[in-house]
């Protein structure tokens, strides 16, 4: 069992509180004390005694916090940060300026297992799990840093679905009044398609809003470059996404990465129009990001606007996202690319 106390939620806290034989109510001033005031020591959640605080130390409750190794910063204000988890694991985090909105893509895994082709994170050597503490505390770590963070993207390192458990838990944590108090519509979870977890998703009291990596209209080309899509086909994944909206009444938005003749052309915009004809939902275009130990190109603006307004035409919501944080290797795709190039 985690020690962590940055890792439990309102009601394990309590739990926590209730076995040491102190009062219920001290649980929210611990959770309040690590998401809101930033301890990083049980010694600083003062309102508690001081034998109370020896007690939880004596038994090894503890708070985690990540360390910043290094971050850098593109000419359009995407900042990137390098974690070091408390084990010397290491993560990648992004802060997104859009306008007024200031989004963080969180990381969810060391590395991924998932295995897409155009993805460097893939490249990496799979570590583990995060903790919903750890996913947590990117958030808490990059706002103490910058200031309020708004939205969350969980479209960092790793496929959130494939740590379920964990990526539940750290959306009721930033969503729970008592801490960041961040709206769960401003939350949203990237998924390669893992169908049962979608539909579990579902059944969930936190319904984030779900964005769905499609990137290819047909069985055979998502396969290739998605392996997921061998297990979980395209039909059953839209089945899964109709699911989801039926129970959250929620728009899903659908990524898109254009790779240079491979998933651009304009019969494959058509393709893409019709299976996801009736649907309500969007379509982020992403310019594929290069990296190192990638053979693919991105399809270049004149493509990609033709794609955009087949899409259009057709009825389908679509926006082409900017290539944020390109040159520090911080954009879609691209994260631990530094360490993928070693
Ligand atoms: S795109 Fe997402 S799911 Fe696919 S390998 Fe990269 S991090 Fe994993």
């Amino acid at each position: 069992m985690s020690m962590d106390l940055k890792d439990k939620t309102p009601g394990e806290l309590e739990r926590i509180v209730v076995d040491l034989g102190g009062r219920k109510y001290l649980a929210a001033y611990i959770f309040q004390f690590i998401h809101v005031e930033d301890a990083v020591e049980v010694s600083q959640i003062t309102p508690l005694s001081k034998a109370f605080r020896w007690q939880l130390t004596a038994r090894g409750y503890h708070i985690s916090s990540l360390t910043v190794a290094d971050k850098l910063t593109d000419k359009d204000g995407t900042a990137k940060y390098l974690f070091e988890l408390g084990d010397g694991n290491r993560i990648e985090t992004v802060l997104l300026l859009d306008d007024k909105r200031r989004t963080l893509c969180v990381s969810t895994q060391v590395g991924c297992t998932m295995g897409c082709l155009f993805c460097a994170t893939a490249k990496i050597p799979f570590g583990r799990n995060l903790t919903a503490g750890e996913i947590a505390d990117q958030v808490n770590a990059v706002q103490a840093d910058t200031g309020r963070i708004g939205n969350v993207v969980y479209m960092g390192m790793g496929e959130p679905l494939a740590n379920y458990a964990a990526v539940v838990k750290s959306l009721g944590i930033l969503n729970h009044p008592k801490g960041k108090n961040i709206g769960i519509r401003h939350m949203t979870v990237s998924t390669c398609g893992i169908v049962p977890a979608i539909r579990k998703l579902a059944g969930e009291n936190v319904h984030p809003r779900l964005a769905v990596s499609l990137n290819a209209p047909s069985d055979d080309l998502r396969t290739r470059l998605m392996p997921i899509n061998a297990k979980y086909p395209i039909a059953d994944l839209l089945k899964a996404v109709r699911f989801y909206q039926a129970k959250t009444r929620q728009r899903v938005t659908f990524e898109y990465v254009m790779i240079k003749g491979l998933n651009d052309s304009t019969t494959q915009a058509a393709l893409l129009a019709k299976l996801l004809k009736g649907l309500a939902c969007n379509v982020n275009l992403i310019e594929h990001n290069p990296h190192p130990r990638c053979k693919y190109a991105g399809s270049g603006a004149e493509r990609i606007r033709t794609f955009e307004s087949l899409l259009e035409d057709a009825g389908i919501e679509t926006v082409v996202r900017f290539k944020m944080g390109r040159s520090i290797r911080a954009a879609c795709g691209q994260l631990g690319a530094d360490w993928a190039a070693t």
